[in-house]
């Protein structure tokens, strides 16, 4: 029997685009885990985010929770955003929603607006790497080609937040395999770490807030390109920089966020003031500083109380400023003076890095200024003091200066006593240099470090 020859090549080809297919990596193949088999409830979803989700569904479109909400969700934790992806685009969005309003140029989205609630609609994004922008009349257009579901979690960064749960059948897609790396409890990105770090150099901190947040490990080939690549965190830009701060420190894992940064070598990339200061800091004084306050910070955001970043400032930067002052003084500059140059020039270098806005600035200024004035206990300047509107956060920070000497100690001992009087018995026993503090109040150095405070760290003032 003869086989004609370009049939032959037919079926060689077919053999070729068949074995082809079977070197296509697995992340390819989208996995679709069915409402029983997964422990998302709609009980768990925000009600402002399901009428997106059917309203959408209802006029057609594809609707999917995605991101942090579907991670968290399925970690059994409660997201504190809920965020959409649709293949509708903005527009059409828009023209669903009453309560809805477009922004953004580069990353054009919706946002539906319920109350307090904003419910973020993304269209499907394609593939628009930060690399290869197209500007046409000074905008920038490229990042918003819209895409397939599939090209929507490539561009995502862990494959654990390219999880997508679909409100047509409640199912949930997984599409890179984060489903098993929350079970494995690891973080591990979509594609080439080190070009995605390139494209995205957030995202390493990125990889170290996530870790601290969820309790899980960042996969070794994720961390690898750390060391090489960390220094482009210094083109960021300082505003988005800022915002990563906040949610790196003032979210609830603080402490562990800071020691992840300080161990994979980002915190002198971030902060290099503070990594500078850490580098001398032999005894481990000022690290027992800022992890108390972190600590405490972690404590008052679980407690649901208010944090402020000035306070935070403080503690970061407070070891340089220290030493830069102190030298200025020993040179002999006149003090308060000595210490305005010092905080001006360490904020100026520090804003290079990370954008400390104006109004955060002048405080934490404010709580240095003061703690000279915690040792003039004559009556007139303690009642002076104590009415001074950053009082209560000076006196926090001078209590986390506890572990710098045991005078100091005391000065926080007393200056906790003499709160707990009314004002007539206080001027009383100040006038008689009676006031009866309580010594427990002052603890040694290395109890102060290993204990944790229940004191607010970080009051407004
Ligand atoms: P959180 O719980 O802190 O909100 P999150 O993962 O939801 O964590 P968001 O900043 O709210 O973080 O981002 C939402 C989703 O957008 C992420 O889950 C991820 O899929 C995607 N994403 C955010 N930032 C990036 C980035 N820099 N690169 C790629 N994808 C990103
Ligand atoms: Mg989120």
């Amino acid at each position: 029997m003869t086989v004609p020859g370009n049939a032959l090549r037919n079926l060689f080809r077919g053999i070729q685009r068949l074995s082809k297919d079977a070197r296509k990596p697995p992340a390819h193949v989208p996995r679709i885990i069915p409402r029983a088999e997964h422990a998302i409830s709609r009980k768990s979803i925000s009600s402002a985010a399901l009428r997106v989700l059917y309203r959408l569904h209802e006029a057609g479109f594809a609707a999917f929770l995605v991101g942090g909400a579907v991670r968290d969700l399925l970690l059994g934790g409660h997201p504190k955003d809920f965020d959409i992806a649709t293949d509708a685009t903005p527009e059409q969005v828009k023209h669903l929603f009453r309560n809805c309003r477009l922004i953004g140029r580069r990353f054009r989205l919706a946002h539906v607006v319920f109350g307090p609630e904003i419910i973020e609609v993304a269209t499907f994004r394609g593939h628009g790497a930060d690399g290869d922008r197209e500007i046409v009349d000074g905008r920038i257009t490229r990042d918003n080609i819209w895409g397939s579901l599939e090209e929507d979690a490539l561009r995502r960064d862990f494959r654990v937040n390219a999880l997508y749960y679909n409100i047509a059948d409640f199912s949930v897609r997984d599409d890179v395999g984060g489903m098993q790396d929350l079970q494995d409890r690891v973080l591990r990105l979509i594609g080439d770490p080190e070009q995605r770090y390139r494209e995205d150099p957030v995202r390493m901190l990125r990889a170290v807030r996530l870790a601290a947040k969820l309790d899980f490990r960042i996969d070794d080939a994720a961390a690898a390109p750390f060391a090489a690549l960390g220094p482009l965190l210094g083109d960021a830009p300082s505003a988005r920089l800022f915002d990563e701060s906040l949610k790196l420190f003032l979210a609830g894992h603080g402490l562990q966020s800071f020691r992840l940064l300080d161990h994979y070598g980002l915190l002198e990339h971030l902060y290099p003031v503070t990594a500078r200061a850490l580098a001398r800091d032999h005894d481990g004084g000022l690290r027992a500083l800022i992890e108390q306050a972190l600590a405490n910070t972690d404590a008052r955001v679980a407690e649901d109380k208010s944090v402020t970043p000035a306070f935070l400032f403080a503690v970061l930067l407070w070891g340089e400023a220290r030493a830069q002052a102190e030298a200025r003084i020993a040179a002999g500059d006149e003090p308060t003076l000595a210490w305005q140059h010092a905080a001006a020039r360490v904020v100026a270098e520090q804003s290079d890095r990370v954008a400390i806005p104006r109004r955060f600035g002048t405080v934490m200024e404010e709580i240095w200024a003061l703690q000279p004035r915690f040792a003039q206990r004559a009556r007139k300047r303690v009642f002076r003091l104590m009415s001074h509107p950053r009082f209560r956060a000076a006196y926090d920070f001078l209590l986390l200066r506890a572990a710098e000497s045991s005078e100091l100690a005391e000065l926080g001992a007393w200056w906790t006593a003499a709160q707990t009087q009314p004002p007539e018995q206080l001027a009383a026993a100040l006038d008689s240099g009676n006031l009866p503090v309580d010594a427990e109040a002052a603890p040694a150095r290395k109890r102060r470090r290993r204990s944790r405070r229940k004191k607010p760290a970080d009051a407004a003032g």
